[in-house]
């Protein structure tokens, strides 16, 4: 195996054939999508009719019809040059599951030929026993069904030698349990399309036919060469670095932010584009992060189960992308301690089928204080459910990122900015406040200052803020699928809106004006949650200590946070909104509780073998020259005019080596027995001790593997450092 030295001096770009004019991104936009377009074209008026009016409303296509759409699907992905199809859909745990089957059967004379049914299309069987239940399917059935979602559509999806067409799918258990992270959020939609319509129809808006989310995430990622990566085992299983010194230089120059975008970098940026374009995902932005090596992508906001679709898939190409450029894609919220960790956040908000955006301030009276019913109604929501919010982004590697001073901490809060704070306060204070005449406009009751789109600066700091015309929630790290906490907001806010449209109707049987039931609702809302609302420094220590106050929950253990699924509050809503069952929301709630313990027991076993069989070996190594060294000084001490100290000063540097070899080991013998101790635990026990004991204890043997990094010669240290993984490409 070749050493550090010699991998970092064979690091080169991969070089790419020049293409001189690339086609305008238009004209090939979606084109390995299975597009309405293209159905439309491709099958019969009724059959697309039926079509739409299943992907509407719901009402299920016969099989017949369901025939020739898959007959269609079938020619235009052969067309393509897809031999096989997949059922695609997203597990509770990890990316994307997929199951190939090949478009072949036998045909009547004994032939090959390519087949593909409606039923095909509509409902496959994948090997469920091998994803996780979490004991639904024990109690149930042992089968699980993928079921085709007409919302989204079919794609093709290629390698080198393989074209597989995937179909969008959910999987449920045989009784109709959500085994997959995308039926909640589609469900979601249907909640809180029932809310928003039943708001609008209080407002007078009768016009409009329905409401959806939208959603944008913004994805951070890093980059790094292959070369390094596969030299570190803790990356290879972990995604993260177990141990690493800091390097002198991280991120505090900010010249990464600021730089122009490394060329190799670049070419692996337009490639991903490019397959993304092609899948029909409006990718828009890319630009470098703060961190060294740290980037990100934005795409156009779509509709919420589109985006969620879109965004695993982008994760993936940008994986299977880095590879071809000999690069990793570490999607990991932590992979290096010290500088910052990798994000996601989710741009949120909700459109009618006009495409009007109700987060938009109006431009008339009436329009405002619609928005600013819809905007209470979050504010409500989140003060009431911010822990489901919370526990809606815990898993292991978000654990490193909230609370660490670079990501809005485990307290929820709202940002508001300073105009809509002025509003707020002035409802709830419920004064009529003496504004200029030219900005006041007319409530008909009492006067609300005139607002538009806020323009003040952004808090960066805040959770959950308000950014103009939509929320973005910054609490989700770089890898997780957005499917859960947009199925969590729409559910706490379509509630929300709901009480709400209860509250200002009862308001208005009284008689008098509308618009001033409408404010009187919103003046109690604002001040049963006002203690949400918090526009400072969300990383200041000032902070923990005035939530904590305002009894705004803060928990930093994932295991802990997650018990906010199976509180009876939480089992209600979710029943009431038809979101989650009682059982669906046991069942998660013991998968990602086993998650948590098996990523960290993966972590701790990683961290044991590194130092045993790589960074002891070597510490040893230069131990003994260190030892050798002092003795054949000391040997000829008596013969020389030694300065007074000298001796003594190798003597130290060999006891301070050996203090942290035998720290190193110490500890890792701690883990080990933690690791014993925890075998005949709980899950809950089990959990909560991972993040008490074992996850500090490793911090411990972190510390001195990473003294030891920064005395040892370079060529006796095996392991990539943080300044070539994160300056070399
Ligand atoms: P910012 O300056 O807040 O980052 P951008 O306009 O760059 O704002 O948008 C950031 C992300 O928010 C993009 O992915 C964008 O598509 C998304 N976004 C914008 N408007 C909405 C909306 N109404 N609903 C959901 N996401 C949105
Ligand atoms: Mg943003």
């Amino acid at each position: 195996m070749s050493s550090r030295a010699e991998v970092t001096q064979m690091i080169e770009p991969v070089s790419l054939v020049k293409d001189d004019c690339p086609e305008a991104v238009s004209t090939y936009f979606g084109e390995n999508t299975f597009s309405e377009n293209t159905m439309q074209k491709m099958v019969s008026e009724k059959t697309y009719k039926a079509f739409k009016k299943w992907q509407e409303e719901g009402e299920v296509i016969s099989a017949a019809k369901a025939d020739e759409i898959a007959q269609a699907i079938k020619e235009w992905a052969i067309a393509k040059g897809a031999t096989a199809y997949t059922h695609w859909f997203q597990p509770m745990t990890g990316l994307t599951a997929e199951k190939h089957d090949a478009f072949i059967s036998i045909g009547n004379g004994g032939n090959v030929i390519e087949k593909f049914t409606g039923s095909k299309l509509i409902q496959g069987e994948p090997d469920a026993s091998s994803f996780p239940s979490g004991g639904i399917r024990a109690t149930f059935e042992a089968r699980g069904y993928t079921a085709w979602d007409p919302s989204s559509p079919a794609f093709i999806t290629e390698v080198e030698s393989a074209k597989t067409l995937c179909i969008p799918t959910i999987f449920i258990s045989y009784t109709g349990e959500a085994l997959d992270k995308k039926l909640p959020l589609l469900r979601s939609d249907v909640a809180i399309n029932k809310s928003a319509m039943e708001l609008l129809k209080l407002f007078g808006h009768t016009d409009v036919k329905n409401v959806y989310s939208t959603c944008g995430p913004e994805q951070e990622y890093f980059l790094i060469d292959e070369a390094y990566y596969r030299m570190r085992s803790d990356l290879l299983l972990t995604g993260r670095t177990l141990t690493g010194a800091a390097s002198p230089k991280g991120q505090q120059l900010e010249d990464q932010y600021f730089g122009s975008i490394k060329e190799r970098m670049l070419n692996f940026m337009a490639e991903v584009e490019e397959e993304a374009y092609g899948l029909g995902i409006p990718v828009t932005t890319r630009h470098n992060e703060v961190a060294p090596h740290q980037y990100e992508f934005a795409p156009i906001f779509e509709r919420s189960n589109l985006a969620a679709d879109h965004n695993q898939l982008l994760m993936d190409i940008m994986k299977k992308v880095a590879q071809r450029h000999r690069l990793v894609c570490l999607l990991h919220e932590k992979p290096f301690a010290g500088i910052n960790g990798s994000g996601k956040h989710l741009n949120w908000s909700l459109a009618d089928d006009k495409g009007n955006n109700l987060l938009n301030p109006g431009e008339t009276p009436e329009e405002n204080l619609l928005f600013l019913t819809v905007l209470c109604s979050v504010i409500y929501a989140v003060y009431t459910h911010s822990d489901i919010l919370r526990a809606s982004v815990a898993f292991a590697g978000n654990e490193h990122r909230l609370g660490a001073n670079e990501a809005p901490p485990a307290i929820v809060s709202i940002f508001l900015g300073e105009q809509l704070t002025k509003i707020v306060d002035m409802i709830e204070s419920g004064k009529i406040v003496k504004a200029k005449k030219q900005d006041l406009m007319d409530l008909g009751v009492k006067l609300l200052p005139k607002f538009l789109r806020d323009t003040t600066d952004r808090n960066r700091t805040s959770p959950f803020a308000f950014t103009g015309q939509k929320f973005e929630f910054r609490a989700l790290g770089s890898s997780i699928n957005i499917s859960t906490p947009i199925a969590v907001i729409n559910t706490i806010v379509a509630d929300a809106m709901q009480i709400a449209t209860e509250r200002i109707a009862a308001e208005n049987k009284s008689g008098g004006e509308f618009n001033v039931a409408v404010l009187k609702v919103l003046h109690g809302l604002i001040k049963e949650s006002r203690a949400i609302l918090f526009e400072g420094n969300n990383y200041s220590d000032e902070w923990v200590k005035e939530a904590e106050k305002r009894g705004l929950p803060n928990i930093a253990s994932t295991a802990e946070s997650l018990k906010a699924f199976i509180t009876p509050k939480a089992i209600d809503l979710f029943e009431r909104q038809g979101v989650f069952s009682k059982v669906e929301l046991q069942a998660r709630y013991v998968i990602w509780q086993e998650l948590y313990e098996k990523v960290i027991d993966i972590e701790a076993k990683t961290l044991i073998e590194m130092a045993k069989t790589q960074i002891l070996p070597n510490a040893y190594e230069y131990q003994s020259d260190l030892a050798n060294g002092f003795e054949s000084i000391s040997d000829v001490a008596g013969k020389l005019s030694l300065e007074s100290g000298i001796l003594e000063d190798r003597k130290e540097l060999l006891e301070s080596v050996s203090a942290d070899i035998y720290y190193v080991r110490k500890n890792v013998k701690e883990i080990e027995k933690l690791l014993e101790k925890a075998e005949s635990m709980e899950l809950e026990e089990k959990t909560a001790f991972f993040f008490n004991e074992l996850k500090p204890q490793m911090e411990h043997v972190r510390k001195h593997v990473d003294a030891l990094e920064t005395v040892m010669p370079d060529a006796q240290w095996q392991l990539p450092k943080y300044r070539e993984m994160l300056f070399i490409a």
